[in-house]
């Protein structure tokens, strides 16, 4: 289903962050995430939140069947091509982009690796992190200190530099070391 309609020729200027009362469950929300556009109603968005939308819809599909999916199906029939390309499209990208990374990553951390290090010093750590996933349940990664790459600051690959930490605090520390280069960038 296509909800959006281009977002072109909205009647009303809209506000960010303008609330709304929801016309069935009541609840006043945020324009922005909770209501679905909707040209030619006074401001822009449909009456009702996007939960109850939804709900309303799927109730008509469920006493529906048969025309839901003659809908459907004639919907399909229409748009298969686009959909097929969009779909290849955005599989493709996904697809580069997580292989750049991928080789960009490993590029990194063979730069950092001095040749002094031994390969099976570094396995250690990461076969440490398997067993405590493992044991705990918790996923445990293998996270460097001091960042391989960073505008600051460039770490090595090397045990001392290795540390076993969740993946959870692993994500949390990328995006504090991410605010610190905001930061930098801004002072520069
Ligand atoms: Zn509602």
């Amino acid at each position: 289903m296509d909800f959006s309609n281009g977002d072109k020729k909205f009647p009303r200027k809209r506000k960010y962050g303008y609330s709304k009362t929801c016309t069935k469950c009541g609840e006043t929300k945020r324009v922005k995430d909770n209501f679905f556009n909707k040209y030619n109603s006074p401001d822009g968005y449909e009456a009702s939140c996007k939960i109850c939308f939804l709900k309303k819809n799927k109730r008509w599909s469920d006493k529906n069947k048969e025309r839901h999916s003659e809908l459907n199906a004639s919907w399909y029939q229409r748009n298969k091509e686009q959909h097929l390309l969009n779909s290849q499209q955005v599989y493709e990208a996904n697809k580069s982009r997580k292989l750049l990374d991928y080789y960009r990553r490993e590029e990194r951390t063979r730069i950092a690796t001095p040749k002094w290090v031994s390969k099976s010093d570094l396995l250690k750590v990461y076969k440490q992190a398997e067993q405590i996933s493992l044991k705990t349940g918790v996923p445990h990664e293998v996270d460097h200190i001091i960042p391989l790459q960073h505008k600051l600051i460039c770490g090595l690959n090397v045990p001392n530099n290795l540390q076993v930490i969740t993946r959870e605090m692993n994500r949390k520390k990328a995006n504090k070391w991410k605010d610190r280069e905001n930061r930098s960038k801004k002072t520069d």
